[in-house]
């Protein structure tokens, strides 16, 4: 069957070679790669580096590879044990954890509240109690000046806060104010939410506030 397959692939398709570099086909033939890949000829050999040619011509020797893997199941081990590589390996792991998603600290609050209005449909969005500003998601990143730090993004933002209005009677004059997400965030925890959710607090495995 796998052979059947391979034959009517193979010959319906045009290249074979680019279609096994997309990995079409690697599926059915992985066999003779494995087999090309294993014995390299002599002008492959030649054009090799020393160490390379060395290892192909040692490879098929059962008793040299074995040394070959006790080898390297003794370096790791010795570096496994090893008290200055377990300390590095410790420090780059905990690197690696500071830079998660949400930690409780004040730099990742711009992300978090980012992601939760995004997570929201329209009239959720708009149906919150805001209190000065109403955030307004675009599709498409629009260019606007921040009325409070006064820059103007180049490529703009899909997210600005729209200020509210209170003067009914200067609707009509008073032009539309947009403030950017990190000088809206940047007012603080209690005051950036929505009536009814001013004492929410954000973290990790914790349930973001439903509208
Ligand atoms: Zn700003």
């Amino acid at each position: 069957m796998l052979a059947f397959l391979r034959k009517h692939i193979s010959s319906s398709l045009p290249s074979s070679e680019t279609l096994y570099r997309s990995g079409l086909v690697r599926l059915f033939s992985f066999q003779e790669n494995l087999s090309k890949r294993a014995s390299p000829t002599e002008a492959e050999l030649l054009g090799m580096s020393t160490r390379m040619r060395y290892y192909y011509r040692k490879m098929d020797d059962p008793v040299w590879r074995r040394a070959r893997c006790d080898r390297q199941l003794k370096y790791w081990h010795d570096r496994r044990t090893d008290p200055e590589f377990i300390q590095k390996e410790q420090r780059s792991r905990q690197k690696y954890f500071d830079k998660r998603p949400y930690k409780g600290g004040p730099l990742q609050l711009p992300t978090t509240i980012r992601t939760w209005l995004n997570m929201l449909t329209d009239e959720q969005r708009t149906g919150l109690a805001w209190k000065t500003h109403i955030p307004v998601f675009t599709s498409e990143a629009q260019v606007r000046t921040c009325s409070t730090c006064e820059n103007t993004p180049a490529r703009g933002s899909k997210l600005w806060w729209k200020q509210i209005n209170n003067q009914s009677d200067h609707r009509d004059e008073s032009p539309e104010l947009f403030e950017c997400h990190s000088c809206y965030v940047a007012k603080g925890m209690p005051d950036i939410m929505p009536k009814g959710h001013e004492s929410h607090v954000w973290g990790e495995h914790r349930s973001r506030p439903k509208p």
